[in-house]
């Protein structure tokens, strides 16, 4: 059995606010769970994070706050989180006072999503980042497939087809066609079975639920289902690691065709599906047909 654990990045609506949709999913084997688990835990107990979700986007933010600390560098955890506490409280009440209430809903979603990382500088938040996505590099094991969707120029033949649908179409596809790649179609106990985790969020439960029925009953555009089985399986991501692993792909891919960073999607890219030396998994969706990027000569010319 097979866990593929899926997160997006950037929003599916046209124009929504990101210019990128990109999901991903990452895929590894049940009987590397433990492992890998373990793995990411003893990461973020070195970084005092245990109990914290890694959320990659809102953890490589600047946090101004810490900024102001008098040499915040040379404190300890504690005093950090204190001295950013202090200045954030402060913040937020001279927000009310000057009745700011749009920049203080922001500010106060800023500080709730930031909160269990105040205590790390951005170089040891990025040093954190780096060292899970290098593990992840390491999973032999694992498979990342992701579409990811260039909305500015979006076209469909048929409006139903949106970025969401198109996204978690192909990434299911792409799943099936690796667990068909490697199943013994002749040994019916040799066959790879897998199922489809989300992180819990009320929209896409719903739609992508549906979708799923469909993809049973009849296909994707591109196959038969034959060996994803259920409908996908939601958890609460705050408290498992490897839909966090999935934002984390997810992000880095979108960073990739949004900004230019290759540094962090580097690190994971050795786990983008394969077959004969050239990638399968991870797709560029946009209306050229010669992009050059590194993702799209991966699908020709091998990654
Ligand atoms: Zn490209």
């Amino acid at each position: 059995m097979h866990l593929c654990y899926v997160d997006e990045s950037g929003t599916s609506e046209i124009p929504g606010n990101s210019e990128y949709f990109v999901l991903a999913g990452i895929a590894i084997p049940i009987w590397h769970w433990k492992g890998a688990d373990r793995d990411i835990s003893g990461i973020k107990r070195r970084y005092n994070l245990e109990d914290a979700e890694i959320h990659t986007a809102w953890m490589l933010r600047r946090y101004p706050q810490q900024l102001q600390v008098q040499d915040f560098e040379n404190l300890s955890h504690d005093q950090r989180r204190n001295a950013v506490d202090v200045l954030r409280r402060r913040e937020i009440l001279r927000l009310q006072r000057s009745g700011q209430n749009r920049l203080l809903k922001s500010t106060k979603k800023n500080y709730r999503k930031t909160e269990s990382y105040i205590h790390l500088s951005y170089s040891e938040r990025k040093a954190f980042i780096t060292e899970v996505a290098e593990l992840v590099g390491s999973w032999g094991y694992a498979r990342l497939f992701a579409e990811c969707i260039d909305k500015i120029n979006y076209t469909t033949y048929n409006q139903a087809i949106t970025p969401d649908y198109q996204a978690f179409e192909q990434v299911v596809s792409r799943f099936q066609h690796y667990l068909s790649a490697i199943s013994d179609n002749f040994d019916f106990h040799k066959k790879a079975y897998g199922v489809i985790i989300h992180d819990n969020n009320d929209t896409v439960a719903k739609k992508h639920t549906e979708l799923m029925k469909k993809f049973h009953r009849v296909g994707t555009f591109f196959q038969r289902i034959d060996n994803i089985i259920e409908t996908p399986l939601f958890v609460d991501s705050e408290l498992t690691s490897m839909v966090q692993i999935a934002d984390l792909c997810a992000y880095a891919l979108r960073r990739f065709f949004e900004n230019g960073e290759e540094e962090l999607l580097r690190k994971i890219y050795s786990r983008a599906d394969q077959r004969d030396n050239r990638v399968v998994g991870v797709r560029h969706h946009t209306i050229s047909n010669t992009c050059n990027c590194f993702i799209c000569q991966s699908r020709t010319n091998g990654g």
